[in-house]
């Protein structure tokens, strides 16, 4: 039995690699931020990711890369519990007992999943159908408390709660519990385009380690308020992303400089991009400093995600032992 613990936080992302902004805003800051108040596990999803590649090259260096972001965006080793999904095969087991609970036509109907169908056709794989429930046997295992995601995985957070209340009911425990979403002020950052979800497979993304010029070479792509055609035409800076990265990014005195001279053509999209641009680089250049010094150690960043493994491996024993019991199964 598990004694009084103090909140616990559980994330996770499949390894996409050099992480962007929308990754940035809509998750990693919030690890940031709550790794000072709760107990923070954090893993990078490396066994979600065999369900939509078709190889596995690259796939450690993508890890990396993200474990490199992570850090340097200010997770700390000492705060947080940081791993590699895979290093935690606990987590595997319990995915097999929820699905257990879980009746396949409410894994083909999330819109989730019809959007993995319809991106990777040929590729419609039974590990593709139990993504939720994978992604539900990792917050589980860790009886998190609290999941800080985007707002587009709030349908697989209730997917999450619902199996715990499946799961409880068929085995008349407690034993699993039900996490709440924990979105950050900026759960839906839009890209580059204007119009979707910021996304690395969209290329429509700035990542957070670009240098400077590339960043300025995003930036200047950005899409603004499509009505405003020519430089006189005055604009909206309410429909406008160039504007929402502003509110972000830049000065108080800046936005409302912005939003008062857009709307009078005062100040055209060439100059206020500029004006992102340059204040993207100057709020990212600590953390991309602490990138490049991370990155000249990586065998460090290996032992860290080592080390997590390690302390990730004994409350997942713990939730394994809970689980088997409540199930009734027989421990020879
Ligand atoms: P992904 O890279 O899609 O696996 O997402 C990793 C984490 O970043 C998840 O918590 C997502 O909800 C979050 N995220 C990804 N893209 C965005 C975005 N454009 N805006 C806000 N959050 C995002």
């Amino acid at each position: 039995m598990e004694t009084k613990r103090l909140p616990r936080v559980y994330s996770a992302a499949r390894p996409t690699g050099r992480q962007h902004i929308g990754n940035y805003l809509g998750a990693i800051q919030n690890y940031v931020k709550l790794q000072e108040s709760f107990q923070s596990i954090y893993a990078i999803a490396d066994v979600h990711a065999l369900t939509t590649v078709e190889t596995t090259q690259g796939l450690k260096e993508n890890c990396l890369e993200m474990a490199l972001d992570w850090f340097a965006a200010g997770i700390e080793p000492e705060k947080s519990i940081v791993f590699l999904q895979s290093n935690v095969p606990q987590v595997m087991e319990l995915h097999t007992y929820l699905s257990m609970v879980v009746a396949i036509g409410k894994l083909t109907d999330l819109p989730t999943f019809k959007e993995k169908v319809r991106m990777h056709p040929q590729n419609v794989n039974y590990g593709l159908l139990g993504y939720p429930v994978l992604m539900s046997a990792d917050i589980l295992l860790f009886k998190a408390d609290f999941v800080p995601v985007g707002i587009d995985q709030a349908p697989h957070l209730e997917f999450a709660r619902e199996i715990v209340r499946s799961f409880n009911f068929r085995y008349q425990t407690k034993v699993l519990i039900e996490p709440q979403m924990k979105a950050t002020a900026t759960p839906k950052i839009i890209g580059t385009d204007g119009v979707n979800k910021m996304s690395k497979s969209l290329d429509n993304d700035i990542e957070l380690a670009a240098d400077e010029k590339t960043t300025e070479k995003r930036v200047r792509s950005m899409v603004t308020d499509t009505n405003r055609v020519m430089r006189t035409d005055p604009g909206n800076p309410d429909i406008c992303n160039v504007y929402a990265f502003h509110k972000t990014f830049s000065p108080a005195e800046l936005c409302a400089e912005i939003d008062r001279e857009c709307r009078v053509a005062g100040i055209g999209c060439v100059d206020c991009k500029k004006k992102l641009a340059a204040n993207l680089n100057a709020a990212l250049a600590p953390l991309r400093e602490r990138r490049a010094e991370l990155a000249k150690n990586p065998a460090r960043v290996w032992e860290i995600l080592h080390d997590g493994a390690q302390r990730a491996s004994l409350i997942a024993d713990d939730t394994i032992r809970d689980v088997r019991d409540a199930i009734g199964l027989a421990q020879a």
